[in-house]
């Protein structure tokens, strides 16, 4: 193998100089050697994954390739259903359970050839920032495995970054995909909310909530979203627009002249920006004006209010997604004689500490006497955020800011759960305004020697300039 990408290994596959059992066992064979210490992955059912490589090479060899990329493996986070295996979203509650069904994502994969391959550890329930809140283990950073490889997608980003599987399935609520992607040196995108079909992706607060693609490179995501994007009949918030047409946009980008891009003041300003990520954004602004962008400052006014919207939103939206985990319909069951009983046993073994906390505080907003002093006015200012993007979109065609204030931490240093929430700041409103975003590598950090990355925002339904601007920036 010249080239672990999805590019590079479909033009094998296709010479025919490599096989997807060949391809398969040079994945198991590299997570043999290193998952011991990095503990990516929750679960990997072999036989099958060898199975379906099998199958795919006898499809090749009868000249019926589903597509150029049959055959390549793609990593699944543990929230994304994929029919016969594991679905437990890294929590004891889900422990037991196998799902019935395809996610329409993981669907529209295994119909190009795609091999879903493994259960990729995350934060329970898709809630924090640093893998440290999964139920069964945390996962390391393969770039240095004393720091967390972020979260919630961090067995996937890790995965990927440290070339387990070509590429991965994440999934992103507050930036989830790109903050790992950028603690890991890889790439994620957060597409349109809408774009991706969530039908199969364990809720965790349904109106923020996207699938997406985490790869080596700009060009192996556009191919992945392309698969993936699109209407679906199984979620009805899916959206109607035509879809796909990224690797083409991709293949196009040249430079970036006649782009104008923004730069957001309040994500420039920020207190907490470090050092290291500061002098990557400089470094990354001259480089977007020397390949012919113009930059242009904008203003995201309500930028200091997204962290604490989201977790009323998130929370509020969570509690009642996870009502439904009571150890009747499926999952672990705590057994009592008593029925509410049981219900309380259950949940309270099942769900880990940052899940009980978000489903208290989400109780709490919603609740009669809070819900207009804490769940409407969230929303009401969420209203605002989005309209602050929609004024910065009048005079900019993406923006380019920081993904994360700081490179990856250290296990337990942020052991309070407000100053990891904290850290979110520059994914958060992305998701709560519903447009998207792009997280890819901008740099190395001198003294830690730990990748920094950058983030490319785009209004919605404009992935097509996130690629362009990203390609052009990535070459
Ligand atoms: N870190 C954020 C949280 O803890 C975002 C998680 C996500 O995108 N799933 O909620």
């Amino acid at each position: 193998m010249t080239d672990f990408t999805v590019a590079g290994l479909a033009q094998e596959l296709t010479a025919g100089t490599l096989s997807s059992v060949e391809l398969v066992r040079e994945c198991l064979t590299r997570i043999d050697a290193r998952d011991g210490e990095i503990r990516a992955f929750l679960e990997i059912d072999r036989e099958k994954i060898l199975a379906d490589a099998a199958a795919s090479d006898a499809r090749r060899a009868a000249g019926k390739a589903l597509s150029i990329y049959d055959g390549i493996p793609v990593g699944i986070k543990d929230c994304i259903a994929v029919k016969g295996e594991r679905c437990s979203c890294a929590s004891k509650i889900l422990e037991p359970v196998k799902s019935p069904f395809d996610s329409t994502a993981v669907a529209r994969l295994k119909k190009a050839g795609f091999i879903p391959f493994g259960r990729l550890n995350m934060d329970e329930f898709a809630m924090g920032s640093s893998c440290e809140n999964s139920a069964f283990h945390p996962t390391c950073n393969p770039r240095d495995p004393s720091r967390v490889p972020g979260g919630s997608s961090g067995g996937s980003a890790a995965a990927v970054a440290a070339g387990f599987v070509p590429a991965a399935l994440g999934s992103d609520t507050g930036g989830s995909i790109r903050q790992p992607a950028a603690f890991c040196g890889i790439t994620g995108v957060k597409p349109t909310y809408g774009r991706v079909s969530r039908s199969g992706l364990v809720a965790f607060a349904s109106s923020l909530d996207q699938i997406g693609p985490m790869t080596q490179n700009v060009t192996d995501a556009a191919i992945l979203l392309d698969f993936m994007a699109g209407f679906d009949l199984m979620d009805s918030t899916s959206l109607p627009n035509p879809a796909g047409g990224w690797l083409k946009a991709v293949q196009g980008a040249k430079d970036l002249k006649g782009m104008k891009i923004g730069l957001p003041k309040e994500y420039f300003a920020s207190e907490g920006l470090s050092p290291a990520v500061a002098w990557t954004m400089e470094q990354a602004v001259a480089r977007v004006r020397d390949l012919g962008a113009e930059t242009v400052a904008v203003s995201l006014p309500h930028t200091k209010y997204a962290v604490a919207v989201y977790y009323i939103v998130a929370t509020a939206e969570a509690s009642a997604n996870l009502a439904r985990f009571d150890g009747i319909r499926y999952g672990a069951r705590a057994e009592s004689g008593d029925l509410i009983e049981s219900y309380f046993r259950t949940r309270g073994q099942g769900f880990g500490d940052e899940v009980k906390r978000r489903i208290l505080l989400g109780t709490y907003v919603l609740s009669s006497g809070y819900y207009d002093a804490y769940y409407l006015r969230a929303q009401k200012v969420r209203t605002l955020i989005r309209r602050d993007f929609e004024e910065a979109f009048r005079v900019c065609d993406v923006m380019l800011t920081p993904v994360t204030p700081a490179v990856a931490f250290h296990f337990g240093e942020k052991s309070d759960p407000l100053q990891m929430y904290l850290s979110d700041i520059f994914t958060i409103a992305l998701n709560l305004a519903g447009n998207c975003g792009i997280s890819l590598p901008g740099g190395t950090d001198p003294v830690s020697g730990m990748p920094v990355g950058v983030q490319f925002m785009g209004p919605a339904l404009e992935e097509a300039r996130l690629f362009r601007a990203a390609k052009v920036f990535e070459q």
